[in-house]
């Protein structure tokens, strides 16, 4: 399911109408019959045809044949060209470089506006099986059908979008939200490392205590971020007015976060709190004192309910409820849950690893194929060690 951009300049404009016509076919239908392509693209029915064979070669559509009827159903390939597309003609996005994160449900793609600024495309794979509930995924997945699978990962791209934007605007260190289509969102690109990929901080106890901080102020503002762990904490320097260096968090990955309201809320509240205090101790030897924070403290008045908010806004309860019922079947919890903390990298984690690689830039469109900017994330300044 990589994202192979190459073919994307290849795609006529009726081929898109055809494509499109089988994603509206595909809400209805699990595999969508011929006629009601052509009926939904309104072409001539030879053009079609013609369309089909070229999106089926291109692996963005697929044919299934059934008991009753041949049809097509749209591939993941498909549905990630549709959401490029759509970003494209937004002029949100220009080109896609370097992919910089695999993640289990996620895959990670630096790319660029027409300007050259650098962005982060996100895509969710929530399909995707994850290797550590294969057999459990298995008899789940049985029964479902490719579409909910993209159902779900475009509402986990929704849940994301909509949370990063209330963030974002409360001042929180998150990435700036850009846009959000489909199964994927386009967001800033945060210059930084994961904190998993420091091995020495000068000063454990102020960079702790500024993300027990965070913690008990996504509580103040109704939320629980439900992965808040070291693969999801970017850490930057920045030059302090003293002219120190200091380490400044961002934190990112947000379609597990739950609302302080949950029935399970103080669980993911210590657990976060938990996996902070055992990073340190492991990582850095640095163990503090207090007992805290506690969920009952930090709720006790909150100061804003950002989960209230979104549920009325861009992602509703019942879709919450969908996409955590979903998660929770297929054995998605978080990308270091489950993990003995003593475990090695795996390569699905190492996202540096396209960092110091010259880039490849795909441009999404054919008129400006000589203007193509490169894309390479600037490593640190000095003050910090990177892993390997
Ligand atoms: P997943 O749900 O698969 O864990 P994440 O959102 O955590 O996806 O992203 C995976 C990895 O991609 C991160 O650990 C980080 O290295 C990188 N990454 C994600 N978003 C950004 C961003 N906005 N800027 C820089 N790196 C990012
Ligand atoms: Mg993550």
């Amino acid at each position: 399911m990589k994202l192979n951009v190459k073919n994307i300049r290849y795609v006529s404009p009726d081929d898109w109408r055809v494509l499109t016509a089988t994603e509206q076919g595909s809400r209805n239908h699990s595999l969508v019959p011929v006629p009601l392509i052509t009926q939904l693209a309104s072409l001539r029915s030879g053009g079609v045809t013609k369309c089909i064979s070229s999106l089926a070669k291109l692996n963005l559509i697929a044919k299934v044949k059934n008991a009753k009827y041949d049809g097509y159903r749209l591939t993941y390939g498909g549905l990630d060209y549709l959401a490029l597309h759509a970003h494209t003609k937004s002029s949100t996005v220009y080109s896609v470089g370097n992919q910089i994160g695999v993640g289990k449900e996620s895959d990670i793609y630096v790319c660029a506006d027409a300007s050259g600024t650098q962005l982060v495309l996100k895509l969710h794979r929530l399909g995707r099986i994850s290797f550590r509930t294969v057999k459990a995924n298995r008899d789940y997945l049985r029964h479902r059908s490719s579409a909910s699978w993209m159902y779900m990962s475009r509402l986990a791209a929704i849940k994301e979008h909509e949370f990063m934007r209330v963030l974002h605007r409360e001042g929180f260190p998150v990435p700036v939200p850009v846009s959000q289509n489909r199964h994927t969102l386009v967001m800033s690109l945060i210059n930084a490392f994961p904190l998993r990929q420091i091995s020495a901080v000068g000063d454990p106890a102020t960079l702790y205590a500024e993300l027990l901080d965070l913690i008990v102020r996504l509580a103040a503002h109704g939320l629980i971020h439900g992965d808040f762990n070291e693969f999801n904490i970017l850490i930057s320097e920045q030059e302090t007015d003293t002219g120190g260096v200091a380490l400044v968090p961002t934190i990112i990955d947000f379609p597990q976060m739950l609302s302080i309201s949950h029935p399970n809320a103080p669980f993911y509240f210590d657990r976060d709190v938990a996996c902070i205090k055992r990073y340190f101790s492991r990582r850095f030897g640095f163990t503090s004192d207090d007992a805290g924070p506690f969920f009952a403290d930090a709720t006790r008045a909150p100061i804003k309910r950002l989960d209230v908010e979104v549920e009325a806004s861009g992602f509703s309860r019942k879709m919450a409820k969908e996409l955590e019922s979903y998660m929770r079947d297929v054995g998605v919890d978080g990308d270091a849950q489950g993990d003995g903390p003593e475990k090695e990298d795996s390569e699905d984690d190492s996202g540096a690893e396209a960092e110091a690689e010259e880039a490849e830039t795909e441009v999404l469109q054919h008129e400006h194929d000589d203007t193509e900017p490169t894309h390479q994330i600037t490593s640190l300044a000095s003050g910090m060690t990177v892993l390997d």
